[in-house]
């Protein structure tokens, strides 16, 4: 792993734990509703954050004995995580919104969600730079800071007004992490289910397989993670052709479809 993405990453995971501190403090010593659901996400985000890039760095080990394919599978591992700690996180401020008595907002509530919000909005900006570890997984997104703006003023509301606008924003940040929940979910599920790559791919496949003159019987690929595919295809050669032949064929095709599309694939051979 890259030295200065392990310094940046342990930046952001302190700088979002700080701001994750910020907004509890004033969520529930503050009583503001609306930042303490706001804080929760944080900490869910963090906990996410941590799983996910330790099971990326994980679905890189090269095969081994007990991982004949690789580890790549293992990076999903993150996904599940997030999605645990997102339903947790999820039943827990359910729970808290449900049981509502009338509260006050006080005045430090919108304070430390703007310091929060400034904390949060290094962070968005520092996980830009560390690139694709982090924004492929759309762990720290600019939703993250339209959050925090709403919370602010939900909050402001709140302590100028009536503690209700604090309690609708709350709602609102609830029902986010309720669709962040099921977007998750509709991602782990598709990439779990073995799908098949998309169609002009699979006839990309097909034609270089069919440019070394032999006739394509059956292709199966799946996805095993993002941008890389498995399978075998089944072919036939001309009638003449020599084992040794149809056998260097085979290998050529393997190493042009790895190279090219990143597909792995065993090619099996029929007369
Ligand atoms: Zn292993």
């Amino acid at each position: 792993m890259k030295y200065m993405f392990k310094w940046r990453l342990w930046v952001i995971v302190f700088l979002s734990t700080l701001g994750f501190i910020v907004k509890f403090i004033g969520g529930y010593l503050y009583c503001s509703k609306a930042l303490f659901v706001d804080a929760l996400t944080n900490i869910a985000n963090i906990i996410a954050l941590v799983a996910t890039v330790y099971y990326y760095l994980k679905a890189y080990i090269p095969p081994d004995s007990d991982h004949h394919f690789g580890h790549y599978r293992l990076g999903f591992a993150g996904t599940l995580i997030t999605i645990i700690i997102y339903a947790f996180i999820a039943g827990v401020v359910v729970c808290d919104l449900l049981h509502v008595r009338e509260y006050t907002v006080k005045q430090e509530a919108p304070i430390l969600a703007l310091l929060g919000l400034l904390l949060y909005s290094s962070v968005v900006y520092l996980s830009r730079t560390v690139s694709e570890y982090l924004t492929v997984y759309g762990l720290f997104t600019v939703s993250e800071v339209l959050e925090s703006i709403i919370v602010i003023v939900a909050s402001a509301l709140g302590y100028l007004y009536t503690y209700i606008i604090d309690y609708v924003g709350a709602t609102i940040i609830a029902l986010y992490i309720l669709y962040e929940l099921q977007h998750h979910l509709k991602y782990i599920i598709k990439l779990l289910s073995d799908i098949a790559p998309p169609v002009k791919l699979v006839n990309s496949v097909r034609m270089t397989v069919e440019k070394y003159g032999v006739k394509v019987k059956r292709i199966r690929l799946r996805l095993v993670k993002n941008g890389l595919y498995q399978g075998d295809i089944v072919v036939s050669f001309p009638p003449n052709t020599t084992v040794k032949e149809a056998h260097e064929i085979s290998n050529m095709i393997e190493r042009e479809l790895k190279d090219k599309y990143n597909v792995d694939v065993v090619v099996h051979i029929e007369p």
